[in-house]
């Protein structure tokens, strides 16, 4: 680690104490921001990173709610403001029990480089609460939404901060948190992605970080004149960026045997077809199941449990030429990625935000595989969220078709400015350099002319 990075880090630490998280994406940024600043020392001069480390603004709150019960319960509530140099704070919302600052720091951070990355004028941010939606009603999770919107629709709007979907947030949280905000305030307008697509919602959104994760693994291996056609694919994650990660798969001709949620996996050595992954998609989002029950189903298919004493996870542990890990971040730990490689797998494209540990991370640089992290290989999403403000200002929709030419441009001119910047800093191939190095300058060159801000 150089004397820059490391009293960075210390420096971090210090000032963020219990976030290991967010130092995990720091730290992976730092250095490779540590190459721009050897090269243009204007940047350090005006101390971008110290600048972009340091969230502009942090919103912490009570979310009180009734449940079916009659019972008081409170969560917590955050919004991160991170960086608003390019255009509005934008990132999604995470419901999840594991959800605290330092996670959400970490994905706001992130958030800032994946949007710069899109081409579209877009902030990071990031927000959520500690509240499961898991095993509560449509009613309680309606109560929770509008008490949680409640408050945080003093802070947001069209033009400030435009939050979306994550983990736990989907189309029906999204309609509940629209409805309060829309009530409390009067006024229908684009302050969230991810909407219906009767009252303001652009077409391909629920799919698009799915595709764009399947677009940019497609990207890549053009680089060595190969498709996805015929290629196995492992896939974790069974939510919204599971399912349309398989659903591209399919349409590209690959095969997608692997799907999990937070209580194990299923393997089916003969593929999820489509009526396989219409099943999925009623079990997910409709009957709110759980995976097992695949195998009830189609009983060529394996459930894991999973097991957190095992020190790995075995989906990872399976024959095949491609990864896409869609649940949640550090899922796959040096075990796993040692796994990964033995098994033939050379395209890992993430779907989920920092799913691989830094070690991880360091074998498939080392081995040369090709490696699309998640700020660029998951952009598609919010690249997608972009596209549905701008439908929004104009009041105007495209076509299903036109959205996803947009997105499949997008994800390639993401691949592009990857590829070209880690040559241009003398390290070709590897895009996690290229993605932090094309977003950070975009970012550093606005916050230059903005001035102190
Ligand atoms: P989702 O629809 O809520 O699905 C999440 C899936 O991951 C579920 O199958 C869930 O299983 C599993 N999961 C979550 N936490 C887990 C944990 N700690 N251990 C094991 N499994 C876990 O969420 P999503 O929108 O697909 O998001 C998945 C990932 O993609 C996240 O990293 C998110 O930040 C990232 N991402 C999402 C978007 C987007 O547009 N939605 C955009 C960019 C990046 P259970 O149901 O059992 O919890």
């Amino acid at each position: 680690m150089s004397n820059y990075v490391s009293q960075l880090m210390a420096s971090v630490k210090a000032k963020n104490p219990a976030e290991p998280e967010f130092h995990q994406a720091v730290h992976e940024v730092a250095e490779s921001v540590q190459l721009v600043y050897e090269r243009h020392p204007e940047y350090r001069g005006a101390k971008i990173l110290e600048r972009i480390i340091e969230p502009e603004r942090v919103i912490l709150f009570r979310v009180p709610w009734v449940d079916d019960h009659g019972d008081v319960q409170i969560n917590r509530g955050f919004r991160i403001e991170m960086n608003s140099a390019i255009g509005p704070y934008k990132g999604g919302l995470r419901f999840h029990p594991s959800v605290n600052l330092g996670i959400l720091k970490f994905l706001a951070f992130e958030q800032v480089f994946k949007n710069a990355l899109t081409t579209l004028p877009m902030g990071g941010g990031k927000g959520g609460s500690d509240f499961d939606p898991k095993g509560k009603s449509d009613a309680e999770v309606m109560r929770f939404c509008q008490s949680f919107m409640t408050e945080l629709q003093r802070h947001i709007g069209p033009n400030t901060d435009v939050p979306a979907g994550d983990i736990g947030v989907g189309g029906r949280e999204i309609g509940f948190l629209f409805g309060q905000y829309k009530k409390i305030r009067n006024e229908f307008t684009g302050v969230l992605t991810g909407k219906g697509i009767n009252w303001g919602g652009s077409l391909i959104r629920p799919e698009a970080t799915g595709y764009g994760a399947v677009y940019f693994a497609a990207e890549m291996l053009q680089t060595r004149g190969e498709t996805l056609e015929g290629k196995t694919c492992l896939v974790s994650g069974s939510g919204n960026v599971a399912q349309y990660t398989c659903e591209k798969l399919l349409d590209l001709g690959g095969k997608p045997v692997t799907l999990s949620d937070s209580s194990g996996y299923i393997h089916d050595p003969d593929g999820i077809d489509r009526d396989k992954l219409a099943f999925v998609k009623d079990l997910k989002n409709v009957r709110r199941g759980r995976i097992h029950e695949y195998t009830e189903k189609y009983k060529g298919a394996k459930f894991t449990k999973l097991d957190p004493k095992k020190g790995h996870n075995p989906l990872w542990d399976h024959e095949a030429a491609c990864a896409f890990p869609s649940a949640t971040e550090n899922e796959i730990n040096a075990q796993d990625a040692k796994n990964l490689l033995k098994n033939g797998i050379y395209v890992v494209s993430e779907g989920a935000n920092m799913p691989t540990v830094p070690e991880g991370v360091e074998l498939f640089l080392d081995k040369g595989i090709l490696y699309g992290p998640g700020k660029a290989a998951n952009a598609g999403g919010v690249a997608v969220s972009g596209l549905e403000m701008a439908q929004n200002s104009m009041r105007y929709s495209w076509t299903r078709d036109e959205v996803d030419n947009r997105l499949r441009m997008i994800m390639q001119s993401i691949h592009q400015a990857c590829v070209e910047t880690a040559d241009r800093f003398g390290v070709p191939g590897n895009y996690v350099m290229g993605a932090n190095i094309a977003g950070f300058l975009k970012v550093a060159d606005a916050m230059l002319d903005l001035g102190v801000v």
